[in-house]
């Protein structure tokens, strides 16, 4: 944590605006020191466990098909056996607002606590790559090591941003085609070796330079902390009545200062560089490093532990607990009623999508009997794993040229067909007719929909296209 040598060009700043920022605006590295202790054992457990199970989940089959496999390139997204396909909007939105809800509420409730403890971020930087770090340049630190310890540690880097970019990959493009591309050579597929080989970087230069700056200022969750918590979070705080006014460790009876030593140990465990000394602030991450390098002091100067503790803003500042608040009741509220609707859209959800497409610059033409002929394009999609050949019938006194033998579409396939309704005159209303369609594989009905096509409108007595 050496300050650079101050820029003949910048003016300094009259203090610190930013932990990893030094005054004259170069980058403040962090190099924060291990601390053992009972919150870095739970984090250690649960941040192996993640590991563990972000890479066996490419792998686990649920029904026949991956637990997690977001198929960009297909547009399909599989969760726990159930398979989305882009075109399910509702379905789509209901999950992500639900997911989004349910991230608000824990936060509300319990701070940062996916940060410290569940963000592949914090799990792979502070578990894996930083204690790499140590191991591979030991005692020296990252401006003491020695050139070739520098270079060993990049490369171990760059091998292990390697794997795990392709177990990251693994949930986008699948574990079979992944194994092709890696079993393969890269010219067979070099797009396919510049995804692997653009991923691979990003996670080098997150994980070797961008590190703790990735937390404290791009990610929008750490930036959304204010608004999402409040004072009755649960948070990582420093008991100032206790601890203050801080001062070197007195001996005998008359102890004129609080129980902070001021040793800083708090302040150089913290791998965002702050001092949680000075209040909860945006670039605190919720690792609770400070809890047991602080607990250790105490342990050492017989003190009570907890002068850093996971506490309320309210009760740090001797204001009375308050576990009921709005947010914390509206959120478990709003993800109810999401639930609900997710379930009736699931249980709604049909294995065929029929989709009319309105044919651009397409005329409807008006038949010697006066009934209404308009030209459309049918999507059949099927969602289902097996391949489906549909019928399509349209109500009675509608007739639909062009679709009336059946349509092979095959398994989470679709098809596109060109046809023409045929639709008695004063079956439109204002120029619009609701028609429904029903589809059929054989002799089950696999889908009714309803379609809404334009016809003709009256103006001044006389039709014209609407
Ligand atoms: S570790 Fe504890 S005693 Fe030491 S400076 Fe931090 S708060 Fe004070
Ligand atoms: S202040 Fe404490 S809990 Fe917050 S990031 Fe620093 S060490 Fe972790």
């Amino acid at each position: 944590m050496n300050m650079a040598p101050q820029s003949p060009h910048m003016l300094p700043t009259p203090e610190r605006v930013l932990s990893t920022l030094n005054q004259d605006g170069s980058r403040r590295w962090i190099d924060p020191r291990s601390s053992p202790g009972r919150f870095l054992n739970r984090r250690r457990g649960i941040g192996w466990a993640l590991i563990a199970l972000f890479a066996a989940l490419p792998l686990v089959q649920i029904g026949g098909k991956p637990a997690l496999f977001l198929d960009l390139m297909n547009r399909e997204f599989t969760f726990f056996g159930t398979t989305f396909f882009a075109t399910e909007t509702l379905l789509l939105a209901l999950l992500v607002v639900g997911i989004f809800l349910g991230v608000f509420w824990i936060t509300a409730l319990l701070g940062r606590v996916w940060c410290g403890y569940a963000c592949p971020q914090t799990v792979y930087l502070e578990l894996v790559y930083r204690p790499l770090q140590r191991l591979v340049e030991g005692k020296h630190g990252r401006e003491g090591a020695p050139a070739w310890r520098r270079v060993l540690r990049f490369v171990v880097y760059l091998a292990l941003s390697f794997v795990i970019a392709n177990v990251f990959l693994a949930y986008f493009v699948g574990v079979e085609r992944l194994s092709r591309w890696i079993t393969t050579s890269p010219a067979q597929h070099p797009a396919a070796f510049a995804v692997v080989a653009v991923t691979t970087i990003a996670m080098f230069i997150d994980f070797a330079y961008v590190r703790e700056q990735m937390c404290t200022l791009m990610c929008p969750y750490g930036r959304l902390q204010s608004v999402l918590q409040d004072e009755h979070s649960l948070v990582i705080g420093y008991d100032a009545t206790r601890g203050e006014p801080r001062g070197k460790l007195e001996s005998g009876a008359t102890r004129t200062h609080g129980d902070c030593i001021d040793c800083k140990l708090c302040v150089q465990t913290c791998p965002t560089g702050i001092d949680i000394r000075g209040g909860l602030q945006m670039e605190c991450v919720g690792c609770a490093q400070c809890i047991d390098a602080c607990d250790a002091v105490m342990d050492k100067i017989e003190r009570p532990r907890g002068l850093i503790r996971y506490a309320t803003q309210a009760t740090l500042a001797g204001k009375p607990k308050r576990t009921l608040r709005p947010r914390v009741v509206l959120y478990p509220l709003l993800i109810a009623v999401v639930s609900s609707g997710l379930i009736a859209a699931l249980a709604k959800r049909s294995e065929l999508a029929v989709e009319f497409l309105r044919t651009r610059g397409a005329q409807f033409t008006v038949l010697a009997d006066q009934s209404i002929s308009t030209p459309a394009t049918i999507r059949l999609e099927n969602r289902a794993d097996a391949a489906v050949d549909i019928v399509l019938e349209p109500e009675a006194g509608v007739t639909l040229l062009g679709a009336a033998t059946a349509q092979r579409i095959e398994a989470r396939g679709y098809i596109e067909v060109d046809a023409t309704l045929i639709i008695p005159r004063e079956r439109f209303v204002n120029g619009r007719a609701i028609v429904c369609v029903r589809a059929r594989n054989g002799d089950r009905v696999v889908v009714d929909t309803e379609h809404t096509v334009l016809g003709p409108l009256f103006a001044g007595g006389v039709e014209k296209n609407p």
